[in-house]
């Protein structure tokens, strides 16, 4: 932040004692501009043993594999984001009231956290990708290059994690946090829980 967007002042960054850390000021007009983490929507597409991947076009991680991902919107729900997402990078549709939560990560050291979802598709979905992908396509675990996959300090043993529950159909929620060295995991914890209206469905 270089001018305060409320009346073009230059701002100056001040200790705030009561909040324990810097921020930036407006000194004209006494606005605090205050910075928060982004949040990213990611969803995994599921279908039968495979998972819809692209092929960014764009740095970061040009040419790398990952599933469909990108910013929050204002005024759009977690599932509404990674819905669109999907759609923008891949062009499969996806009705955000379908999403299962799959992963919360915490990155600080970028200041982001990464929200997850996962849904299951009856029928294989059509694809086609936008200009943010080189290439998408549902692939199984055999089909992922390792070595061409975005972010993989980052995504720690979790890929491998992820085509193993969906071939068992036991899945996780996972609650994670990426360290600040070289993205290690310094802390990790899974939950396994059953929805509701699915054990009713199903009762
Ligand atoms: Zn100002």
């Amino acid at each position: 932040v270089k001018y305060c967007s409320e009346c073009g002042h230059a701002v100056a960054s001040r200790w705030i004692a009561a909040d324990g850390r810097i921020r930036y000021v407006c000194d004209a007009c006494g606005t605090t501009h205050y910075q928060n983490p982004r949040v990213i929507v990611s969803c995994a597409v599921c279908w039968q043993d495979q998972v819809l991947m692209c092929r960014r076009s764009q740095e970061p991680a040009r040419g790398l594999w990952t599933l469909p991902a990108g910013f929050l919107e204002c005024g759009e729900t977690l599932e509404a984001g990674a819905a669109r997402e999907t759609f923008e990078e891949t062009g499969v549709v996806i009705d955000p009231s379908t999403l299962l939560l799959y992963s919360v990560v915490n990155i600080p050291a970028i200041e982001q956290v990464v929200i997850s979802f996962r849904v299951d598709c009856e029928v294989k979905p059509m694809i086609r990708f936008g200009s943010e992908c080189l290439a998408a396509a549902f692939m199984r675990e055999s089909d992922v290059p390792s070595e061409l996959l975005a972010w993989r300090t980052v995504m720690g043993n979790r890929p491998r994690r992820f085509f193993d529950e969906i071939r068992s159909r036991n899945f996780t929620i996972q609650q994670v946090t990426v360290g600040p060295v070289h993205g290690e995991t310094i802390e990790s914890h899974e939950y396994r829980i059953h929805s509701i209206v699915d054990s009713l469905e199903g009762a």
